[in-house]
């Protein structure tokens, strides 16, 4: 199969032939928002394995840190965790302070670097591929999404998008039909959940992503994990 026909195949086509494709060096990196529990559920019922990694940022909310340890119950997987380098934690608050990420762009990407995008580097180096739950109609900077795509941003590393088709009505379809555990937070209007001092729930009818760095432009909404 080429990487054009992956396109119009289903999530679990796409998972299946990449746990084959990148055999031990594939892995899917969780926040444990709703589109990840869909992929948990998905690999949890492959034939080849998929390893799950988390990032630990420091500053999750208590209600992901519990949906970590229910999915690890449920499903017996192991969840690999992925921490900040503390000597570079412990210098940001020295200079800077708890809450500097409000404060600025530049500071709220520095923290982003720190917490996210530097463990991330460390964890995509033993990779060939990553697995997101990256979806078009999630912000106007994932529109053109791919199955299969390579990551600019970690070349060579190729990134394997299986819900990027889905809409969120279809991702809460397969959630309530397979019984998957999900965030408390989602049920207080918490559409996408990342660390709690960045994080704050949505009214009725507002973007989705909204309440992820309010304080700043949409074309800004990412952290670095997955631009362009
Ligand atoms: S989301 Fe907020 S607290 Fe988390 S790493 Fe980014 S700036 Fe820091």
């Amino acid at each position: 199969m080429n990487l054009k026909e992956l396109n119009s195949k289903s999530a679990e086509e796409i998972l299946d032939w990449s746990s084959k494709e990148y055999s031990g060096r594939i892995a899917l990196a969780s926040s444990f928002g709703l589109e990840d529990m869909v992929l948990i559920d998905i690999i949890s019922k492959l034939p080849q394995p998929i390893s799950i990694f988390t990032l630990d940022t420091g500053r999750l909310h208590e209600e992901t840190y519990t949906l970590i340890d229910r999915v690890r119950s449920r499903y017996k997987l192991e969840i690999v965790t992925y921490f900040p380098d503390s000597s570079s934690v412990e210098k940001l608050l020295r200079e800077k302070g708890f809450l500097s990420f409000r404060e600025s762009l530049e500071n709220r990407k520095e923290c982003c670097r720190i917490r996210k995008v530097d463990p991330l580097n460390r964890a995509l180096k033993e990779l060939s591929a990553w697995v997101t739950g990256l979806r078009k109609d999630q912000n106007v900077t994932r529109n053109d999404i791919q199955a299969v795509e390579e990551d600019k941003d970690h070349p060579p590393l190729v990134k394997i998008n299986p819900l990027k088709d889905w809409a969120s009505g279809d991702i809460e379809k397969y959630i309530l039909k397979n019984n998957v555990p999900t965030n408390p937070l989602h049920k207080q209007n918490y559409p996408s959940i990342g660390c709690a001092p960045c994080t704050r729930s949505v009214e009725p009818g507002e973007d989705p992503r909204s309440g992820r760095w309010w304080w700043e432009n949409p074309e800004h909404k990412e952290c670095g994990l997955h631009q362009k």
